[in-house]
């Protein structure tokens, strides 16, 4: 009886204690976790919201590239992260295309998560080396099917939007590539512009100042309408490929059980960041569209990440591609 009058009281006193804790929070820094290499679009995008969140929050957001295995290891991280607001996670469209192609993941990425809202959308675009003898996208699906035993596709491994993206590509022109996969595509950009390797499909966020400066040629965005940032690049259905047609959504994840008045603030954080000039400015410049203030929302990333994994179950399902 004593002992449970006791356990009780005990009981009481933490829940006390850790409510207190999610009022005050955040006292320390808060780690972002990114599942893409440093310097790569993901990272890009959520440096830019992490730093407006940490004006919000009065504490560094601090990234960290829990970079692998197709961006299925950050995830991984976060699922298993305390759920006290300090680890969070910044995922794309990956967080739904992995759920589909990988047998088995250490985490499930409809229960394990709680969602804090959508940020916004980066288009993809086809490049290439410079030196890579094809100007348009025809010609590179005729140089493509010419030298089908020695080009190489990069991408970010199984299940990133690289991944996506080039197999579509692969599937529009019918030729299977040789992949070279990367811990994220801000590594395989710099190989790219190296000529180590020939191809690859990357977010805007990643390609738009390349493709500016010329040290990469780009052959087509894959939207319906030309991306604003690069108002000269032809579309994928323009170009005769109206297939390949992808936009990639990003979401802020915290782990399964963290307390609702810490959601709030994350919540709250994220929907100022998405009105920040700096943000704004930057995805502009970048071509990413910003998210609409009513979708930076649990219930908008929810439904989205839903819809998303029972779009493109089908489609990767038909390429039969599948990784354990
Ligand atoms: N966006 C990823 C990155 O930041 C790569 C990918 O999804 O393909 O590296």
């Amino acid at each position: 009886m004593r002992k449970n009058l006791f356990s009780i009281a005990l009981g009481g006193l933490l829940a006390i204690a850790g409510a207190a804790e999610a009022q005050d929070y955040p006292t320390r820094p808060i780690t972002l976790v990114v599942p893409f290499a440093a310097g790569g679009p993901t990272d890009t995008v959520a440096r830019l919201i992490g730093q407006s969140m940490s004006k919000t929050l009065g504490q560094q957001v601090i990234v960290d590239n829990v970079a692998g295995a197709g961006g299925t290891l950050g995830p991984a991280r976060v699922a298993k992260a305390a759920a006290d607001g300090y680890t969070i996670l910044l995922h794309h469209i990956g967080m739904a295309t992995t759920a589909i192609l990988y047998r088995k993941l250490p985490y499930n990425a409809l229960t394990d998560f709680e969602y804090i809202g959508l940020v916004g959308d980066a288009p993809m675009t086809i490049v290439a080396r410079k030196t890579l003898a094809a100007n348009k996208l025809s010609e590179l699906v005729d140089y493509v099917k010419q030298n089908k035993d020695k080009v190489t596709l990069a991408n970010a491994g199984v299940g990133a939007a690289s991944h996506l993206c080039g197999m579509l590509f692969q599937s529009a022109v019918g030729v299977p590539l040789t992949t070279v996969p990367y811990k994220g595509t801000g590594p395989a950009m710099n190989d790219l512009v190296g000529g180590q390797v020939d191809i690859m499909c990357d977010q805007t966020t990643g390609t738009t100042e390349q493709i500016k400066g010329g040290t990469i040629k780009a052959y087509a965005a894959t939207t319906k309408k030309r991306v604003s940032s690069l108002p000269d690049l032809v579309t994928t259905a323009e170009a005769g490929m109206p297939q390949v047609q992808v936009a990639i959504w990003h979401g802020v994840y915290a782990p399964k059980g963290t307390p609702k008045p810490v959601l709030d603030k994350l919540i709250n954080a994220l929907q100022v960041a998405i009105k920040d000039d700096i943000v704004r400015q930057r995805f502009a410049d970048l071509g990413i569209e910003i998210e609409s203030s009513d979708r930076v929302n649990p219930q908008a990333l929810q439904a989205q990440l839903k819809a998303e994994i029972d779009r493109w179950a089908p489609v990767i399902k038909a390429a039969g591609v599948y990784a354990d």
